[in-house]
């Protein structure tokens, strides 16, 4: 399997380039050359280690298949993940299902790939021959950051800076990233929203003078945030495992569509369960659900992007995103895989901070993707119902397509799969408050009050966070970013 640059502008890549690299160095996304096949026997697999081998070895054809073999028993293990099949599945009503992705490291869905990530990494570099240090930066709008610095702590020959935006994350995000120990880890508060940090990592990547000064070091940027493809393959496994897990369940035949709905900010996780479907998966649907920063609602309405519009500060900080960069892959996919028809409407983003797609495109769109959008109101009487119907307490993310699915799903339409993308102990003062109907203000007070409600201990993510000494108390403005990160670097090789 090769890779190909949504910009056209890159010769193919090994999958060890595009994850060494993260994104094109002159600008767009790494795509799998072409789309490989579901193979009905990984539908048939006996745990979420076999069918991960197929589906990864599909995209990762330059690993030797004892070698992605080894990088995955590294990553999906008892150890890391606390629930018998690295995903669990929930039944919340009437044919809907929750994927639970949160059993990991830091409670949240993303440490389904990025504990994977380092592993993917150090093979690339030895398959490439790469002997440089990798400085992974990232750009988080809270979870990233955490699951991030938890995959790369203390990895050999890799480095990590997160930038998030201060202010702009829940009091356990925050404490969850600046407690980070690890001697290669660094944590930014940044003046900003996350679409600045976003906007400030891109431009580090695409500094060629930073590349130059640091490539005199030995020292090579790459990315940890799901523009990097090696983020979202790993997702796409968890699409096909939830749906051989439904079959195995006797809730669907094997054969049936199901719709797929999956709380949205970067566009990563929701992507994923796209290429699910490219790959065969029979799949109706994808609800793309947006919390009050509904851009994504609006765009997939009009055909009109236009990030010309105020920024929330939600109770889903990570879905709290202006500027969805995967939405560029799937535009490409969907537009035919015709990097000329896409390239403008890129560029206008950059340059107007608005874009239009032409008719075709959204045609193909409208028949695929079902938009929806819930306020901050309808996301706690979500959590509230689930709770009252089922007993289930699920987070401010997972109710917002909770929400949406149950607002915009037709009554009598397939099996659903919700992607529960956190714990809820995350985000323990507004669950809280969602369903006993009073605020409690200590975040550590609500977590116990939560697990009394929940009737089962708190994710071992928030257990004793409140004790932890910060270890990373900088703030920078968005400009002090590129400084930051040569000092880190300068720190790096010195210890080196
Ligand atoms: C990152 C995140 C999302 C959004 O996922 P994208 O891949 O960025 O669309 C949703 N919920 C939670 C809890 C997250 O951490």
């Amino acid at each position: 399997m090769r890779y190909i640059g949504t910009h056209a502008n890159h010769p193919f890549a090994s999958a060890s380039e595009a994850v060494l690299l993260g994104m094109v160095p002159r600008g767009g996304l790494f795509v799998p050359e072409f789309i490989p096949r579901l193979e009905a026997d990984t539908l048939a697999q006996p745990n979420y280690l076999e069918t991960s081998r197929r589906i990864m070895g599909a995209y990762f054809t330059d690993f030797a298949p004892n070698v992605l073999d080894e990088c995955l028993r590294k990553a999906y293990n008892p150890e890391n993940f606390h629930t018998p099949d690295v995903v669990d599945l929930t039944p919340v009503g009437r044919r809907r299902f929750l994927l639970e992705l949160f059993h990991g490291p830091t409670a949240a869905f993303k440490d389904i790939a990025l504990q994977l990530m380092p592993h993917l990494t150090n093979t690339a570099k030895a398959l490439t021959g790469d002997r440089t240090h990798t400085l992974i930066l990232v750009a988080t709008s809270g979870d990233t950051g955490k699951a991030a610095l938890e995959g790369y702590k203390d990895a050999e020959g890799i480095s990590i800076v997160v930038f998030y935006p201060d202010g702009g994350v829940s009091e356990v995000q925050r404490l969850q990233m600046t407690t980070t120990e690890g001697r290669n880890t660094k944590v930014f508060a940044v003046r900003g929203n996350f679409d600045d940090c976003q906007t400030g990592v891109k431009a580090l990547f695409l500094d060629s003078n930073l590349r130059d000064y640091l490539g005199g070091m030995e020292i090579k940027l790459s990315t940890g945030n799901s523009i990097n493809w090696g983020r979202l393959a790993p997702q796409i496994v968890y699409y096909i495992r939830a749906y051989a897990l439904l079959a195995a369940r006797s809730e669907i035949k094997m054969g049936d569509e199901v719709d797929i709905c999956v709380p949205t900010g970067n566009f990563g996780n929701i992507l994923a369960a796209w290429y699910a479907r490219a790959m065969g998966l029979p799949v109706r649907k994808l609800f793309c659900a947006s919390n009050k920063n509904n851009i994504l609602t609006d765009f997939f309405q009009t055909g009109v992007y236009d990030t010309h519009r105020e920024f929330h500060r939600t109770s889903s900080p990570s879905m709290d995103i202006l500027i969805s960069s995967n939405l560029e892959r799937f535009l490409f996919e969907i537009a035919g895989r015709d990097a000329e028809r896409i390239k403008p409407w890129f560029l206008d983003r950059f340059r107007t901070g608005r874009f239009e797609i032409d008719a075709d495109t959204k045609k193909a769109i409208d028949a695929l993707v079902i938009p929806g959008w819930a306020d901050e109101p309808r996301v706690f009487a979500e959590i509230k119902t689930v709770y009252e119907e089922t007993g289930k307490v699920i987070d401010t993310h997972t109710a917002v397509a909770s929400a949406v699915s149950r607002d915009a799903g037709p009554k009598d339409g397939p099996a659903t799969i919700i992607a529960s993308t956190a714990s809820p102990f995350k985000f323990s003062g507004d669950v809280y408050a969602a369903i006993a109907g009073r605020a409690e203000p200590d975040e550590f007070a609500a977590i116990e009050k939560l697990s009394g409600i929940a009737k089962e201990p708190a994710h071992r993510a928030v257990r004793g966070l409140k004790e932890r000494p910060v270890l990373h108390d900088g703030v920078l403005s968005i400009s002090q970013m590129r400084e930051a990160v040569i000092g880190f670097a300068e720190g790096v090789k010195n210890k080196v």
